[in-house]
């Protein structure tokens, strides 16, 4: 499992950057945030707070990863 932002719908807010635990959201060079994989913990406390539902829990395979 892992979180994802959907650079479509994401607004730039920078909601998400303060309220990650774990520092594992930046913005990028486009406006748009993103989520570093190696830093994430999965604890679901973006998809809840962003604004514009940007952000989508996926269900994988791990060997995808
Ligand atoms: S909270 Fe949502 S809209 Fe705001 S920067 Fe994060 S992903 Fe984008
Ligand atoms: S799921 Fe948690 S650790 Fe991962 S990016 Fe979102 S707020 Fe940060």
């Amino acid at each position: 499992m892992k979180f994802k932002i959907d650079k479509s719908k994401c607004a730039g807010c920078g909601a998400c950057l303060q309220a990650c635990p774990y520092g594992a959201i930046k913005m990028g060079k486009d406006g748009k945030a993103f989520i570093d994989q190696s830093k994430c913990k999965k604890c679901g406390t973006c998809k809840e707070i962003c604004p514009f539902n940007a952000i989508e829990k996926y269900q994988i395979n791990e060997k995808s990863i």
